[in-house]
This record gives C-alpha cells, sequence and structure tokens, in this order.
C-alpha cells in the first residue's frame, strides 16, 4: 500500500498520485456553471463542459520590486478553466 498523501490545505487533485482502481471508480467532474441557452433568452443552463485548463494571470514585475533586479512576468494561478464555457471552475462548489 502506498502512504497516504499528505493533506492538503487546498484542493490540488493532479499533485497527488491515486490507484487504478481509484481512477476507475471516480466520478467525473462537471463544470457547473451557468450559461445562456442559446436562442432562449434569459434562461440558462449548467455548462457539464469536462475539460480543464489551468488558467493563469502574467503580471509583470518591475526591475525595483524584482528579487533579481530585473524585469519579470510572475505567474499567478488562478484555478481550472472549463474550455467548453471559458469560464473559471472551482471543484469546492461540485463538492458540496
Ligand atoms: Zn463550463
Amino acid at each position: 500500500m502506498p502512504k497516504p498523501p499528505p493533506k492538503m490545505p487546498n484542493l490540488q487533485p493532479q499533485q497527488m498520485q491515486f490507484s487504478r482502481e481509484a481512477i476507475e471508480s471516480a466520478e467525473e467532474m462537471r463544470c457547473l456553471n451557468e450559461i445562456p441557452i442559446p436562442k432562449k433568452e434569459g434562461e440558462f443552463m449548467q455548462c457539464g463542459g469536462e475539460i480543464f485548463v489551468e488558467a493563469t494571470r502574467l503580471r509583470y514585475i518591475n526591475p525595483i520590486m524584482s528579487p533579481t533586479g530585473q524585469q519579470t512576468v510572475a505567474t499567478v494561478n488562478i484555478g481550472k478553466l472549463c474550455v467548453a464555457c471559458g469560464k473559471i471552475f472551482s471543484p469546492d462548489q461540485w463538492l458540496k
């Protein structure tokens, strides 16, 4: 038996190793974001997207603030972006 992964304050499943059984029996998360139904004004449906990518913001750090004294770009991770609706999806929301 592999030892259990350390407890993490944030949900970061991509950094853990799961058994094959765990993955195969796992329920697939789908995007819960509400998106407008095409041609039906004012009506919404659940997105249901299945593919997510890591979304980041880029911040320009000027030389005065940079630890290296040179201008640099900081990457700020902001979560999972659903490729279907283009909005940030929070896995925590799904777990509720
Ligand atoms: Zn979505």
